[in-house]
């Protein structure tokens, strides 16, 4: 909890069993004392019924449905907030397109699949995935195939529609049903959107998650001489317009979350991650198919890593990939807040229902997809040099291990019988030997 510092301070107005400790969150006192809707809304609740975990803090700054970040905004891109993978070059999204339709010939060419792609932000990644599908369209002509989104963002839905649909055939609306879009992709494909991963039909499915798990709520612990405490937010008595981080006095339900053997000072425990990596296994283990999750984060080793996600365009064009660090209790609904994913986490609450594969970082992972020979492949194609420049530079944010090339992840989840020869029944397909090696984490090898 390096950011971090406890002092004590009176506090009036809070319930007793509040410790008069509170947490600063390193950037104290804050410059701005910005009072937005959302920090008007959290005082309120606040006032009403009490401190709340940091969990519901995150929940409520990005995806309350009324003045939620992500409900509203289109944060992406150049000229958004932040910029991700999909949004800086092309050829991420069409080496992922490479990885699934490489695992559905593995794992026996079934007749249909899904993708699922939870958290789409502007259906980037989904567009490029397709444009590859129909470039293998030989390969793939026999498989019926749907898209399936999940998104609690009305802003960032109808972008993605936009992206993906020419919306020649028009888009069907139901803001009341569990599908409340579906339309046809610009390629003929069934598109749908849902707010909920429960809501996608089951079925053989692959799915995608790239920069989705950052953003789930996570609660964060402190370790006492008491035991696990958790932190919750409050308001600051000295500044009544400020929130201010506060230490639980006694145990709270989420401690059950952490490991027993636990050795870190400060853990941030989402079980909300929990919940879809379980809803993923289950999915995968009955009806087949793959999980692939790209995203920062660690193996269960860091501690504090709750902030704000900005990369303004002026920092790109600098060349820098920058998670800024904000006081992430200022000006609460004006920027992203992010955690990093423990993948270990992740690993341990698909319970042995899945084989998992990684993390690997973003530059071994598409280094073993091919990115070199594509980005050659591209750079032939484009005579113009302001074009070639921009494919270099993509290539760089995405593979330099000082910008995104290491702070990345890969992470899979397969069924068990796809990491062992011999075992993968009818499904296989009988004409070619298959292949154990999963690409990615492995060197891609066409059979
Ligand atoms: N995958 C995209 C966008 C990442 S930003 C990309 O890489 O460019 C996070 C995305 O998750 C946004 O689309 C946001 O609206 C969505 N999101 C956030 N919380 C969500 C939730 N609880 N359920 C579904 N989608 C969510």
């Amino acid at each position: 909890m390096n950011a971090l510092v406890r002092r004590c301070v009176a506090r009036t107005g809070i319930p007793s069993i509040w410790r008069r400790k509170c947490f600063s969150s390193g950037n104290e006192p804050a410059e701005s004392n910005h009072v937005t809707p959302m920090l008007r809304h959290l005082m309120y609740k606040i006032k009403s019924t009490g401190p709340i975990t940091v969990a519901e803090y995150m929940k409520e700054v990005l995806t309350n449905p009324a003045k939620g970040y992500y409900v509203h905004h289109d944060m992406l891109g150049e000229k958004g907030d932040f910029i991700t993978s999909p949004e800086i070059s092309q050829i991420f999204g069409e080496l992922l397109g490479v990885w699934f339709v490489s695992e559905w010939m593995a794992s026996g060419k079934s007749t249909a699949f899904q993708l699922v792609e939870l958290g789409p932000g502007r259906g980037t990644l989904t567009a490029d995935i397709l444009r590859v599908f129909s470039q293998l369209g030989s390969v793939l002509k026999t498989c019926d195939i749907s898209i399936h989104l999940v998104e609690v963002s009305q802003k960032l839905s109808e972008i993605q529609a936009l992206t993906l649909t020419e919306e020649t055939v028009p888009l069907e609306r139901d803001a009341e049903s569990l599908v409340y879009m579906k339309g046809v992709t610009k390629s003929g494909i069934p598109i749908s959107w849902y707010r909920d991963l429960k809501d996608v039909p089951t079925g053989y499915s692959f799915y995608l998650a790239h920069e989705f798990f950052d953003v789930l709520p996570v609660h964060k612990f402190q370790k006492t001489p008491h035991g696990w405490r958790e932190v919750f937010v409050d308001i600051d008595p000295q500044s009544p317009d400020k929130l201010r981080f506060v230490l639980a006095p006694c145990a709270t339900p989420a401690e059950a979350f952490i490991q027993r053997d636990e050795r870190r000072e400060h853990v941030e425990v989402c079980p909300d991650a929990g919940v879809v990596i379980q809803e993923l296994s289950q999915r995968i283990a009955s009806t087949g198919g793959a999980a692939l999750i790209a995203d920062y984060g660690h193996d269960g080793t860091k501690t504090d890593t709750l902030r704000h996600r900005i990369c303004t365009g002026y920092a790109l064009s600098l060349g820098f990939y920058e998670h800024q660090l904000h006081d992430v209790l200022t000006a609460p609904g004006t920027a992203d807040l992010t955690a990093d994913v423990d993948f270990s986490y992740l690993r341990r609450m698909a319970q042995g229902r899945v084989a998992s594969l990684g993390p690997v970082e973003q530059r071994t992972f598409l280094k073993n997809m091919g990115i070199d020979v594509r980005l050659k492949v591209l750079l032939d194609k484009a005579g113009d040099p302001s074009l070639q420049q921009q494919l270099l530079r993509g290539y760089d944010m995405l593979m330099n291990p000082q910008k995104m090339g290491e702070r990345f992840h890969f992470f899979a989840l397969l069924p068990h019988q796809r990491l062992h020869v011999g075992s993968q029944g009818g499904k296989a397909c009988q004409s070619e030997a298959p292949s154990t090696s999963v690409p990615g984490f492995d060197e891609l090898v066409w059979h």
